[in-house]
């Protein structure tokens, strides 16, 4: 995901123009290193990896390597990329919410081996529902001490970026830590945009593991993983220990395209300015649902904010299945047809980048109004862009 534009010749200038492959440590990938730690102080050890997908699979294996569990828990409208046993999810389509019953468990697609589910937990699968301590209590009960990881993007970046509140986060913490249990954030979608240490530098809770991907790269494929140094070495060749590698991690492209990135990204305000305009745009936002008298909340920060039709902020993915997710996709589709390019899922937040700070933000205004009004079906004046 970009997080500064797409244009950048500060960026593509940096690209190595010395192959793909170096086969052996170029010395660049230490200086990677070196700034994802000064930013994110709880990677002591980190690995390389291509893609979001491919750092989740080296993370919970290496949780699985060190505790000599299998168990991995994750969230509710979280997503953590293309492997079998993370592409399980809850049907909210089929649910009757006013039931007291937990959604069905269903596979992403076709194809997944449905051994993955027992894999993740050997009980039954069971995902957790964000900020719902009871269910937090009765899982740590029942299954804590077989757990290798818990899985969790603290704000859900593929779930209308609903937060988990502190105090759940910090009792999640407790709780692993009490029963020897990795906990590992993905922050593939927070990661150097929240802040320049992700979700863990907002809430000041850390994981024993991270994931990071995305901005870390500014669309270039470079991703990695790390974390608690004990944990992080049982990674190597040695018997019995974690394997971990590939023929394009570390590849030269993405070690320049991450070391171009963090360097603006730690020593710009490049991310005070994504801030400063994903708060204008949600400014812009709300004036337009206000002018239409709909029931709105925003939830997440600036930088990856979500939009719920609703009145309460959501607590978590099944809040998500009570809000009028029908009149945000009319007004996205709208949206696009006056030419902003956004998903039109409302559980996709907005991601904004340091080159939107060039936005016109009345044009903005003017389509978002046209938009909205289509979608209710009202026909409201537009005013003119000067
Ligand atoms: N984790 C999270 C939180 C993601 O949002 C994604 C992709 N959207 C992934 C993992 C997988 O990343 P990739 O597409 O790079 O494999």
């Amino acid at each position: 995901m970009i997080i500064m534009g797409l244009t950048l010749t500060r960026i593509h200038s940096q690209i190595s123009k010395r192959g793909v492959l170096s086969g052996f440590s170029s010395g660049l990938d230490a200086e990677v290193i070196k700034q994802i730690k000064r930013m994110c102080p709880q990677i002591e050890k980190m690995r390389f990896a291509n893609s979001g997908t491919e750092a989740v699979m080296g993370a919970v294996r290496t949780a699985r390597g060190f505790t000599g569990r299998t168990k991995v828990a994750f969230v509710e409208g979280g997503f953590h990329g293309l492997q079998d046993e993370m592409m399980w999810k809850v049907n909210l389509e089929g649910w009757n919410m006013k039931s007291d019953s937990n959604p069905e468990v269903i596979p992403f697609g076709a194809g997944q081996r449905p051994n993955t589910a027992v894999c993740c937990n050997p009980t039954g699968l069971q995902l957790l529902s964000l900020n719902d301590f009871e269910m937090l209590e009765q899982y740590f009960k029942k299954h804590g001490n077989m757990t290798a990881a818990v899985m969790i993007e603290p704000i859900i970046g593929n779930a209308g970026s609903i937060e988990a509140t502190k105090e759940w986060l910090q009792r999640l913490r407790d709780l692993c830590t009490k029963h020897g249990a990795l906990l590992i954030f993905d922050e593939v979608k927070s990661g150097f945009r929240v802040a320049k240490g992700g979700a863990q530098e907002l809430y000041g809770i850390y994981a024993d593991l991270t994931t990071y991907a995305k901005a870390m790269g500014n669309g270039y494929p470079v991703a990695c993983f790390g974390g608690r140094k004990d944990v992080m070495d049982v990674i190597g060749s040695f018997k019995g220990g974690v394997v971990h590698g590939g023929t394009f991690t570390a590849n030269m492209i993405a070690i320049s395209a991450a070391h171009a990135t963090l360097e603006i990204l730690e020593n710009t305000n490049a991310l005070a300015t994504v801030n400063r305009v994903g708060t204008d745009i949600m400014k812009v936002l709300g004036r337009v649902f206000d002018a239409h008298k709909i029931e709105h909340t925003f939830s997440g920060p600036p930088a990856m904010f979500g939009i719920h039709f609703t009145k309460n902020v959501p607590m978590n993915y099944r809040d998500w299945r009570k809000e009028d997710y029908e009149l945000y996709g009319k007004f996205a589709w709208n949206l696009i047809k006056y030419g902003v390019m956004l998903e039109p899922d409302s559980r996709e937040p907005w991601f904004i980048c340091e080159a939107h700070q060039t936005m016109d933000l009345k044009w903005l205004e003017n389509v978002a109004m046209r938009a909205m009004s289509e979608a209710c079906l009202i026909t409201q004046p537009v005013t003119k862009s000067p």
